[in-house]
């Protein structure tokens, strides 16, 4: 096992990740931006390295500095977290060529993943099934384009090969929008991505946004542990998870469970990974794999008893998976709340001091945050200041004691958006479970009217 790991990440991660490594006995080393110099997670490491001013591109992304860090630190592996430099694979590469273990999956994985129209292509061969498309990458011919679409069947979407963070995607509903919305995203991705390639979906009308957990080691042993409901989706973005997913059956989970797990050893894939689906109408439509530990993974780690971010650093240690797929046991239910600093109706940022923090507590509470009273939230980076976690043993249960918890719950100095999540614990069409990616647009556009 490592003795030292240093963690190139910061908030709630950082300081998820820094719980993992003590557990296990590992010192760690948190790199900071001059923005973070007083945040407690980075008092709280064995050791801290300032890497850099606040704008991320010149300390949280900054590649050379964050080798530095780790050389003379002693580092000897280098755990990203989600975001920064998560999924970039020249980053895993040049940690690997420096000598350090990159603490995810082979550059090659990242890579392949990465490229959103390589990674259907390896899905497909692999047995998992896609949104039906187009085959590959657009080409350039304008009427072949509009043939393909026509077979696709309107209405479609235009994707970028590139794109992530719920950028870079355009839908189509008729023949005449569509080769100027072609045109439009592969500009856009050009400039965005630097990869002007686009591909097309079939664009599903009301999917749910189910995701599979996996776990992979470096001998080919893979697990799936569980899915996740992720349909609560303001601008693509997750505001809500859940797991499991409420009125799916068992059986069906199962059966698309072990095709990712199948997947994973094919591919030769290491670590934790997501097989993001949409689903609709009883099917799965595989449409990306995100290749680290996901903001989302504390619901499968209530409802599986099994830490993640452990079994990432033991795997990346060249460890064995530790358990067979027949000794994962899905109990309960969990959800998650994911706060945000941020006008609760406009959804404006709102960093600033926290004046009063009281998080809630009790039977089934679990909240993973950096945040404090007196603790500033920069302006630099995402607006999430920590995730507010239940577990019960059924989703009614779960449903109850995240309305108490989000009853107990104050921040004062900064807007943040409980009112939102208190909303939504209220809503009769969350709690009946199952509704789709679209749903929560819907009701803010309710609630504006
Ligand atoms: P990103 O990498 O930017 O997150 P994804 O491919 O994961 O992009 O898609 C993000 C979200 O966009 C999905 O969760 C879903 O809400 C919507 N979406 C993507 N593809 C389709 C599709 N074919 N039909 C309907 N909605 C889609």
């Amino acid at each position: 096992m490592f003795e030292k790991i240093l963690i190139a990440n910061r908030g709630e991660i950082a300081l998820r990740i820094q719980r993992a490594c003590r557990e296990l006995g590992i010192k760690t080393v948190v790199v900071h931006s001059q923005a973070d110099t007083e945040a407690k997670y980075v008092k709280l490491a064995d050791e801290s390295v300032c890497i850099g001013p606040p704008p991320s591109r010149e300390s949280y992304l900054n590649i050379p500095a964050i080798i530095s860090a780790a050389e003379v630190t002693d580092a000897e592996a280098i755990h990203p977290g989600y975001g920064f430099l998560s999924e970039n694979a020249d980053f895993a590469e040049r940690v690997e060529r420096s000598g350090f273990v990159f603490i995810g999956p082979k550059p090659e994985s990242i890579r392949l993943m990465g490229d959103k129209v390589s990674a259907k292509d390896t899905m497909k061969k692999a047995g998992v099934p896609c949104v039906p498309g187009s085959d590959g990458a657009l080409p350039e011919d304008p009427k072949e384009c509009l043939r393909i679409a026509r077979t696709v069947g309107y209405p479609v979407i235009i994707k970028a090969a590139g794109g992530g963070g719920g950028r870079g995607m355009r839908v189509v509903h008729t023949e005449a929008a569509l080769v100027n919305a072609i045109a439009m995203t592969r500009t856009e991705a050009g400039t965005a991505f630097n990869n002007p390639t686009v591909y097309m979906e079939k664009f599903l009308e009301n999917p749910r946004h189910i995701e599979i957990q996996v776990l992979a080691d470096e001998f080919k042993n893979a697990v799936y542990l569980g899915e996740r409901d992720c349909s609560m989706q303001r601008r693509h973005q997750k505001i809500l998870e859940e797991g499991p997913a409420p009125g799916i059956a068992r059986r069906v989970i199962e059966k698309i469970g072990l095709r990712c797990a199948e997947a994973c050893k094919k591919i030769g894939y290491r670590g934790a990974g997501t097989f993001e689906f949409l689903y609709e109408k009883g099917e799965f439509y595989f449409i990306e794999m995100n290749t680290l530990v996901q903001v989302e993974h504390p619901v499968t780690e209530l409802i599986t008893g099994i830490d993640i971010v452990q079994e990432q650093i033991r795997v990346a240690a060249g460890e064995r998976l530790r358990f067979k797929q027949r000794d994962i046991v899905i109990s309960g239910h969990a959800i998650e709340c994911r706060i945000n600093a941020e006008d609760p109706y406009k959804f404006t940022p709102s960093p600033g001091k926290i004046t009063a923090w009281h998080p809630p507590g009790g039977p089934g509470v679990r909240v993973d945050s950096h945040a404090y009273s007196g603790y500033s939230v920069p302006p630099h980076y995402d607006s999430m200041i920590g995730k507010v976690l239940t577990y019960g043993s059924t989703r009614e249960q779960a449903i109850k004691r995240m309305r108490i918890a989000l009853s107990e719950m104050a921040v004062e100095g900064i807007s943040t958006n409980l009112p939102l999540h208190r909303e939504l614990l209220a809503d009769a069409n969350f709690v009946n479970g199952g509704t789709s990616i679209h749903y929560l647009e819907h009701k803010l556009s309710l609630r504006k009217a």
